[in-house]
């Protein structure tokens, strides 16, 4: 077991609007996947109107939504925008589930409405296409530093993400359409920040990732790389494998 007494305190932004295709599932894997290390996780939620203590958090979570509640979110993430640059420069973890992510970049523009702010922690923009993706996505990790494992998840968007500067894809699109349909990538990561199009949720079905995103939380936090217990994931896996074995 561990030397000391490990803890993560997770921040989950605006539950009650930004969490469709059971995004919520991502936090029960988290706090699950600390609780069977015996790891203790702290989950506060992050409604609007809340300020947020960014020196308490190791960790941020933010799901997806449909472009009306991704207004409500904007207006609510320019308050806190400053107060979570620092945290990302202080090596927070963030993840973001396309909605959410999308919020993450400079700006998205959706049909026929406003052009939204994001906070830039991402150099991306987004702007909505002429159809919406909708279906199963299997891709490769490409992030440097992490094993090349394959991630599965389902999207459901009709915004084309693009990346720029050091903001680099966080997976290369195996099957599905990623980030835009065009350039093969899916997702995004700059330092501990990740944007990512998969739903489903994406962790339960990617516990390598969701271990990556724990051991960057701990780091953070205790500023040392601890190397977590395995667990047995052979359920995990075979979900994972169904979907990448799938014919589409
Ligand atoms: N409304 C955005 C889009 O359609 C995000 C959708 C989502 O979060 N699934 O691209």
């Amino acid at each position: 077991m561990y030397a000391k007494n490990l803890k993560i305190n997770i921040a989950h932004l605006y539950p009650k609007l930004l969490n469709i295709y059971g995004d919520m599932g991502n936090i029960v894997t988290l706090t699950k996947r600390c609780q069977w290390r015996n790891i203790e996780v702290n989950v506060d939620t992050v409604n609007t109107g809340d300020t947020i203590d960014t020196e308490k958090y190791d960790l941020y979570f933010i799901g997806g939504g449909q472009d009306k509640q991704q207004i409500q979110v904007a207006q609510e993430l320019q308050k806190r925008k400053e107060s979570l640059k620092e945290a990302a420069e202080k090596n927070a973890v963030f993840l973001a589930i396309c909605g959410g992510y999308q919020l993450l970049g400079h700006y998205y523009q959706p049909h026929n409405a406003e052009r939204l702010d994001g906070i830039g922690l991402l150099d991306a923009y987004t702007v909505a296409g002429n159809k919406r993706f909708i279906g199963n996505v299997t891709a490769k990790i490409i992030t440097p530093g992490t094993a090349r494992e394959t991630l599965v998840g389902f999207e459901n968007h009709s915004g084309l993400t693009y990346l720029q500067g050091e903001t680099k894809p966080l997976a290369k699109i195996l099957t599905g359409n990623g980030n835009n349909g065009k350039d093969k990538t899916e997702g995004a990561r700059f330092k501990n920040i990740f944007g990512t199009y998969l739903h489903g949720s994406l962790l339960p079905k990617n516990p390598h990732f969701a271990d990556l995103l724990i051991t960057l939380a701990l780091e953070k936090r205790y500023n040392d790389r601890i190397e977590l217990q395995k667990l047995d994931d052979d359920i995990e896996l075979a979900a994972h494998n169904s979907l990448v074995n799938k014919k589409y």
